[in-house]
């Protein structure tokens, strides 16, 4: 099946592994959540600076789709503003979703474009998305400080 062949794809496999995008960050906003059904679980970290995203990181341990999507999610936010976040959140959802989104906005991402067919896997691939929607709020606070 196709979804198989994109969901284990080269692509996918590197961010999995990709050490770059993992870490701690002190003073940094923080979430964690885990998947149970798959026992995925990410920490994430946001450092804000202005009203953009200096670093981010995450911690965590899972299967490839849940580390990948959460590398992703790293490497797609760093150094945007909280505007541009929210932009991408609204994609990433309409993404899971199966409906149009804007591909430019989710970059690499859109190698998960048919996990709305697999809700099993759309649970591991929003893990670090829906930290990221919890952190949204902290996030925007700190812009008007
Ligand atoms: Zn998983």
């Amino acid at each position: 099946m196709d979804w198989m062949k994109e969901l284990y794809s080269e692509v996918v496999l590197t961010y999995s592994k990709d050490s770059r995008y993992r870490g701690k960050i002190e003073d940094a906003i923080k979430g964690y959540d885990m998947n149970e059904s798959c026992g995925d679980e990410v920490t994430l970290y946001v450092k804000m600076e202005d009203d953009k995203v200096k670093d981010a990181t995450f911690e965590g341990q899972g299967c490839i789709v849940s580390m990948a999507s959460a590398a992703i999610l790293v490497k797609l936010i760093k150094g945007k503003t909280v505007k541009e976040v929210k932009d991408i959140l609204d994609n990433v959802r309409k993404m899971a979703k199966g409906e149009d989104f804007d591909e430019e906005l989710l970059g690499d991402l859109v190698v998960f474009s048919n996990i709305s067919d697999i809700p099993q896997r759309s649970k591991c691939f929003l893990l670090a998305w829906s930290i990221l929607e919890r952190l949204y709020g902290k996030m925007a606070e700190q812009e008007k400080h």
